[in-house]
């Protein structure tokens, strides 16, 4: 067996069967017709292991990045194993702005499409031109961003067509006129600013971000546990008569969205330690390992938040970080 501890971001002791490096075409062919079970892992920071692993894990290594220009946008190619974060400062010190909100965000490029990451008012989708992948048969196609199904932190890569392909590098469209993206807390504090640059907005970003979020290669986590819900404007009505205070978020489709991390604080388990998993008391949408956590600890505080929530507000929360059992992937909804 191999150990996983330092290949994804909670540090759990937890091992594979096998771990294979994907770095060229080839790589890719081989792990796709392997027939035991088998996960994609890039940075290991937005999966949850249950236990040991009873297959391959596939780690996206690929590297490269190209960059070409027409009179209006640069077009950037980032192979799947390229840091995103990395990827972030070097457009932006080629003076290439628009990626500054999402900066800091921990993973590789290639994963960044299948949750459609996202942070301070952006996320991928919004300069996604097309996804690299390579499927089944072992041919790499490119599939155009309207066809991702992307949407709040999902894609058909992480629902309909998950474990059937590899992603091996994704293509942004960066326009050459800027347009700074403003409107999310703290980054509302630049607007007016004359002598306003990506740079400045990047550097908040991380500033914010390092305030907020405990640095996993310290802490271990994998950020936002839960995903945001959305509930119904009934259900919104009466919550909101109950506990006046509680932020929510209007959606397109009349469903209101609401902060998992303000309803599990108020469901009181800000703090709460459950052997070696702890939420994190700076920000309760986040579970961390804080040193001698097992698998089954982060499982348990886990699924005593789901109940304390719902015995709470009557709101069922969901995973956003994917779950990984013994012979692949468990259901979110399944925790
Ligand atoms: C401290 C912290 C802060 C975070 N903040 C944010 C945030 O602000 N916004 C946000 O959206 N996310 C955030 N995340 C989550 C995480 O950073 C993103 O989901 C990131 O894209 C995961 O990248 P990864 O390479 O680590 O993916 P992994 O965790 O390795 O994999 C995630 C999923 O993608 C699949 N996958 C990975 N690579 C590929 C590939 N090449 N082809 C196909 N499938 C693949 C895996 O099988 C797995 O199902 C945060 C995580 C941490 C630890």
């Amino acid at each position: 067996m191999v150990s996983l501890k330092s290949l994804h971001t909670f540090g759990l002791d937890v091992s594979a069967r096998s771990i294979l490096e994907l770095r060229e075409p080839e790589d890719f062919r081989r792990f796709l017709s392997l027939e035991e079970p088998k996960i994609l892992l890039g940075s290991g920071s937005d999966v949850l292991f249950t236990g040991d692993f009873a297959g391959t894990v596939g780690l996206v290594r690929s590297q490269g990045l190209e960059i070409t220009e027409d009179p209006k946008a640069w077009h950037v190619h980032a192979a799947a194993g390229e840091n995103w974060h990395e990827t972030v400062l070097r457009l932006e010190k080629q003076g290439i702005p628009g990626l500054e909100n999402l900066a800091l965000i921990p993973g590789t490029c290639g994963a960044a499409p299948v949750q459609n990451i996202g942070a301070y008012g952006c996320e991928l989708a919004d300069f996604c031109e097309y996804v690299e992948i390579c499927g089944a048969g072992g041919g790499i196609r490119r599939i155009p961003r309207d066809s991702c199904g992307f949407g709040y932190r999902t894609s058909n890569f992480k629902t309909k067509w998950a474990g059937s392909l590899i992603i091996t590098g994704i293509g942004l469209k960066l326009p050459r006129r800027w347009v700074p993206r403003l409107d999310y807390g703290p980054l509302r504090e630049l607007k007016g600013r004359q002598d306003l640059t990506s740079r400045m907005i990047l550097e908040e970003v991380v500033s914010v971000r390092r305030s907020k979020i405990p640095d996993p290669t310290v802490l271990g986590n994998a950020g936002s546990f839960f995903q945001n819900p959305c509930v119904p404007a009934a259900l919104h009505g009466e919550l909101l008569r109950r506990h006046p205070g509680m932020p929510a978020y209007p959606q397109k489709d009349g469903s209101f969205k609401l902060a998992a991390g303000w309803l599990i604080e108020h469901a009181g388990l800000s703090g709460r330690t459950l052997g070696g998993a702890q939420i994190y008391p700076r920000q309760a949408l986040i579970l961390v390992n804080t040193g001698s956590a097992t698998p089954g600890d982060v499982v348990a505080l886990a699924r005593e938040v789901i109940h304390q929530v719902f015995d709470t507000f009557g709101v069922r929360l969901v995973p956003e970080v994917r779950i990984l059992g013994a012979d692949g992937e468990i259901p979110a909804t399944d925790l």
